[in-house]
Order: C-alpha cells, then structure tokens, then sequence
C-alpha cells in the first residue's frame, strides 16, 4: 500500500490549501484537525478526513500510522488581537509538534515539515518601521513574540534535534503573514489583511464613514499570497534546507497603505480611526529572501495588489452568505 501524506491541521487555512494541492498532484492526502468538519475551511473530497486533537500522543500514532511525509499547519493561533491575550493556548501547541515528532519517528516516517513564524525574531530587531529585513540568523539571542514566539522557536529546534538525534528528516519555513482565500476573516483571529477587507465590507454595506485601524497604522509589514506560500513549503520540504528559512514576501506596505489598497478595490474611501490602545504587534518588519533566493532560486513574487483582490472578493462572497443566513 503506498504511503499517506499527512496534513496535520488540514482543516485551517494553509492546511486546507496544502491538501488541495497534494489530492490535486494524486497524492492520497490524510487531514486531520480538531475543528468538526463542517467548520473546515476545505475538505478535500477522496481524502481521509480525521477530526482528532493532535495534543493527544495517540492520535499522533493514529495521524502517522502509514505515512510517507508529515506537514505540521496545526497551531492554535490567529492575528495579534488573539496571540496578546492567549499566550498559554499558543504555547499549548507545543504538546501537538512534540507528540508529532515523536510519533513521526515511531511510525518510519520519511520527511516533517513544520510551519514556524516571523514571530520567533528578536523584537529588539523590529522596533522601527523603518525596516532592515529580517534574516534567519536574527532569531537570535532570542526574545521572540512573548507566548506563540517561543512556542515556534522551541518547536524548531525541537525539529532540528529529532533530525540530528534520530534522524528524522526535518525541514521548517518560517512564514511572513500569509492571506489568500479560505481563511480566518472574522472571529477574533483573523489577521490585518481578512479583517480590513471585512471592515471595508462592512462598511460599504453599512453606508458608514470611517473604518478603525489597529494602531496609528504606520506600523510596516509585508505580505505572502497563500499560492507562494504552498508553493514555497512544498520547495523547502523537498530541498537540502536545514536550518530554519523565512517564507515571505519581501513587498514592504504599511496598515495604512494596506487598508488604502482594500478601498481602491473595493471602490470607496473611508476616514481611518486609529485605535492607539488596540494590540498591533512590533512596528517593522519584512522578510529578508537572500537565503531562499540562494538555495532555491525562487522567493514569493505574487504582487500584494493582485492577492488582495482575489482575497477581498472571497471575503465579499462570505460576509454576503452570513449576512442572508441571519435574516433568513
Ligand atoms: P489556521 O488557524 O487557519 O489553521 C490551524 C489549524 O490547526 C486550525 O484549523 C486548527 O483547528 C488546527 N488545530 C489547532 N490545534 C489543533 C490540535 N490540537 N489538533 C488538531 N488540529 C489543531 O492557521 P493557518 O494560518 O493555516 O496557520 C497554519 C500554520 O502556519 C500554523 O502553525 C501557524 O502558526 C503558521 N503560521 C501562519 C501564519 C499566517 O499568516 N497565517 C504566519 C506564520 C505562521
């Protein structure tokens, strides 16, 4: 019997993602996720799909059981608003990487792969939005995002010992703010992009004058289309990459800039007020592409403008169904 690929997180945004493309590419594809399945993003039809709590060290086995490659996108996380005031919860994911490490090794898996974040730098690295893009070596010393920083961090190197004790061949991607279709937009855990559109939206809808902006919106970011981003994990997974490489765009933007940009497409202009007292994460920060350029002779490339169009359009389609489900 040939071997599964594991998505672990499948029924996420970038899980969800993953999966279509490996079913796509004639994988047979195991997603598993502790979300019930009608609150998966994408289910892939033909897959094996497992609602299970990966924390578990069981369920780890059962997830490894006849798999070929694992790919880790289960994380407990969401934007700055629900990473500042859930530090435990996001640290809880350690319990799902390790068990998976572990499990991984007892079950003869060939290749992990684990999604890490731009939140494992050092913040002293990110206080200007004035930008030095942020290369891999910057990790270190380490003082990450305070909770989910150091979840990732550790969990790195977690993956570098179980390949250099065990031999499990493990390879990370730390990921530079991803948005695409099919993701968070509401809730509580959504990220700048998905929430900007969904106030846009809102507002549009709404005839209202003003949209609040987290912070005094100068803070700058870059941003990674989810289609660079699959492309860009299944690259590292399949490369000589062993430390820790960034996965990002390196199109510099501010707040402002971004929620200009979501006007422009969505055909309107509102006033922005900024809500000085709301979470808005480390003032600067872009990913730095000389490594991934070096190894891989590719980086993200997909223009911000052209993501954020396919993106806004999808959250349109969403915000438009809830809104005739609740006056039904
Ligand atoms: P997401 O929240 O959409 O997906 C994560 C999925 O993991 C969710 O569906 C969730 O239900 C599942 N999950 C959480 N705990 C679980 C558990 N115990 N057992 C099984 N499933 C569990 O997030 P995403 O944006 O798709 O992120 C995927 C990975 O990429 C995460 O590790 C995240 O930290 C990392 N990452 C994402 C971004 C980004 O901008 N989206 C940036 C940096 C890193």
């Amino acid at each position: 019997m040939s071997k599964q690929i594991l998505v672990a997180g499948g029924g996420g945004f970038i899980g969800g993602h993953l999966a279509v493309r490996l079913n796509e590419a004639g994988h047979q594809v195991r997603s598993v996720d502790i979300k019930p399945l009608d609150q998966w993003y994408q289910v892939v039809e033909g897959a094996d799909n497992v609602v299970a709590d990966l924390k578990d060290r069981q369920e780890c086995q059962a997830a490894c059981h006849n798999v070929g490659d694992v790919y880790n996108l289960a994380a407990d996380m969401g934007g700055m608003g629900f990473i500042e005031s859930n530090k435990a919860l996001c640290m809880l994911s350690v319990l799902t990487n390790t068990h998976l490490l572990q499990a991984a090794v007892e079950q003869g898996v060939d290749r992990f792969f684990y999604a890490s974040s731009a939140c494992v730098y050092n913040g002293d690295k990110q206080v200007n939005e004035d930008v030095i893009p942020l290369k891999e070596e910057d990790a270190y010393p380490a003082m990450p995002e305070d909770g989910y920083g150091w979840e990732k961090l550790f969990s790195e190197r977690m993956c570098r010992h179980f390949r250099e004790d065990f031999g499990l061949r493990t390879r990370v991607a730390r990921f530079h703010n991803v948005y695409g279709p099919h993701g968070t937009w509401d809730g509580g855990r959504e990220k700048a992009p998905a929430a900007i559109c969904r106030k846009v939206i809102d507002a549009k809808a709404n005839g209202a004058p003003e949209i609040e902006i987290w912070g005094d919106g100068k803070q700058t970011r870059s941003f990674m289309y989810i289609d660079d981003c699959i492309q860009g994990i299944l690259a590292v997974m399949d490369s000589d990459i062993l430390e820790p490489i960034n996965l990002g765009s390196d199109e510099l933007t501010t707040i402002n800039g971004l929620s200009q940009m979501v006007e422009e497409i969505a055909g309107v202009q509102f006033q922005h007020n900024h809500n000085l007292s709301a979470p808005k994460g480390v003032n600067g920060r872009n990913s730095d592409n000389a490594k991934i350029m070096e190894y891989l002779g590719w980086a993200p490339s997909i223009k911000l403008r052209n993501g954020m169009a396919k993106t806004y359009a999808w959250i349109e389609g969403e915000y438009q169904k809830k809104q005739a489900e609740t006056t039904v």
